[in-house]
């Protein structure tokens, strides 16, 4: 007797080779088989005729800390609307403020929350100032030391390399990234942007290292001179760094995007980079993100690998995440592909036609079954959240209702 049995599906499992109409059943939370027919009964039949059937989405760049940082959202209704049964936090958590995070924010909630630990140990605390400006902020031991005692929710270092973050210290940060990851033999995820060269970042990355904000368009990215890709930057693939999305607020551009796959360099990974000031301004989930990349002749399967295994790999979760293998946790995700006229934009506004957008309609974790409507106000509840710490950020009293010295 299953639990439950999803029937009707067209079943694309990457990981396995797997594109197929299959029925998926579960028992305990885990999958318990993946047939063409599935005899026996189960308490629940589900008929997902026309929807495609996936292993649950993996969004490995996200600001998931609110309340203790200035770019975090209340991100756990987001994601079980719209497929995401996995997500990573990329530095909002630094040594000193991860205990907050892993005791109210990732152990209390039905999405599995990971982290990248920020080498500055105060995180994305204070989006105002760049949190490595002053590099005592930064400290591998304590870094290492977080990220081995909560091993199971830590998955790898963060640094942001941008000129804001990181002041007159050029590649220093990186270096002290890529010591706590060697302390951890776990992966530095680096976000690019008008800093150091591309070239010097490289230099010090590791296979498995990954660099975040591949399509970014203000500087200091993939891209050379004359819009091509750079040949460090395939040498660099070469030899095993991921190229992660993390769209963003500011860091997906239309154009760099177009070009860099006409050259043949497609993303590893798909990442919203969702925080509260790109929640449902330039990102509106991680399925309308990789929408994005379907119209511009990304196939199918390969969205969804890099949205399930490939995004499994980058963060080490090969071996539990990613896919829909009998015995594994039953996280899911089952979307409809639409077909009509749709509009995307980029985050300089930079807008696209598309014929495809991917619809989530249903997200099962680890057994259970949740639905979009069934969330609503809650995303409701952290919409307002978000929108209240980002006019603050942005210094904007009169969205407050308030007036400085009135
Ligand atoms: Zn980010």
């Amino acid at each position: 007797m299953y639990d439950l049995i999803l029937t009707g599906a067209r079943v694309i499992d990457p990981a396995q080779g797997l594109d197929a109409v299959r029925e998926v059943a579960i028992t305990g939370g885990r999958i318990a088989a993946v047939e063409p027919r599935i005899e026996g009964r189960a308490r629940q039949r589900l008929d997902l005729n026309g929807r495609i059937l996936t292993p649950g989405w993996i969004d490995i760049h996200a600001h998931i800390y609110p309340g203790a940082t200035t770019w975090g959202i209340d991100a756990d209704a987001f994601c079980l609307a719209t497929g995401v049964t996995t997500i990573v936090d990329a530095g909002s958590v630094g040594w000193a403020n991860f205990a907050g995070f892993y005791d109210y924010i990732a152990s209390r909630a039905r999405t599995r929350m990971l982290a990248f630990v920020h080498i500055s140990g105060i995180g994305l605390t204070y989006g105002p100032l760049g949190e490595m400006e002053d590099l005592r902020y930064g400290d591998p031991e304590r870094t290492a030391f977080v990220i081995h005692h909560w091993a199971e929710v830590c998955v790898g270092v963060k640094v942001r390399q941008g000129g804001f973050q990181i002041g007159p210290n050029g590649v220093e940060p990186l270096r002290l990234a890529v010591k706590a990851a060697e302390y951890t033999r776990t992966p530095v995820m680096v976000h690019i942007g008008a800093g150091p060269p591309l070239p010097e970042i490289l230099d010090l990355m590791r296979p498995g290292d990954i660099i975040t904000h591949c399509y970014q368009g203000h500087g200091g990215g993939i891209l050379g001179e004359e819009g091509r890709v750079l040949e460090q930057v395939r040498q660099a693939r070469a030899r095993g760094i991921v190229f992660d999305l993390g769209h963003g607020g500011g860091s997906f551009r239309y154009s760099v995007a177009k070009e860099a796959l006409a050259q043949g360099f497609p993303s590893d990974a798909i990442s919203t980079d969702w925080h509260s000031h790109s929640l449902e301004t330039t990102v509106f989930s991680l399925p309308e993100t990789a929408s994005k990349l379907l119209n511009l002749g990304i196939p199918l399967e390969e969205i969804v690998r890099q949205t399930t295994a490939a995004a499994a790999a980058a963060i080490g979760r090969s071996a539990d995440l990613g896919s829909l293998e009998v015995g594994r946790v039953a996280d899911l995700a089952a979307l409809v592909v639409r077909e009509g006229e749709f509009t995307f934009a980029d985050v300089h506004g930079e807008r696209e036609q598309g014929r495809f957008r991917l619809d989530p309609v249903l997200t099962v974790r680890e057994g259970r079954l949740y639905w979009p409507d069934d969330l609503r106000a809650e995303m409701e509840e952290a919409r307002a959240k978000a929108h209240r710490i980002r006019a603050l950020s942005n210094k904007n009293f009169a969205a407050l209702g308030w007036k400085p010295g009135a």
